[in-house]
């Protein structure tokens, strides 16, 4: 999952048309990329909040570490 959206969200749904395996789905209370997101960066381009970010950025502000 190389993109992420922040919950700086706000449901507009302009990313939602632009991406052409139908990554994105409409979550609550922000949109939500699943795992079949293969980088494509249509929707990053789209978002007005530029709320999608590579995870990578995401993970190094919040020291998130991935275990097992
Ligand atoms: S990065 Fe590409 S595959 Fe992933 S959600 Fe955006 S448009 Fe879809
Ligand atoms: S374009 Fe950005 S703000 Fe609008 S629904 Fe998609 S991620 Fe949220």
């Amino acid at each position: 999952m190389p993109f992420v959206i922040l919950d700086t969200c706000d449901r507009c749904g302009e990313c939602l048309p632009e991406c052409p395996i139908e990554a994105i789905e409409i979550g609550d209370p922000i949109y939500v990329i699943n795992d079949t997101c293969c980088d494509f960066e249509e929707c990053v381009a789209v978002c007005p909040n530029e709320a999608i970010v590579d995870e990578s950025e995401v993970e190094s502000s919040t020291h998130e570490s991935i275990t097992d």
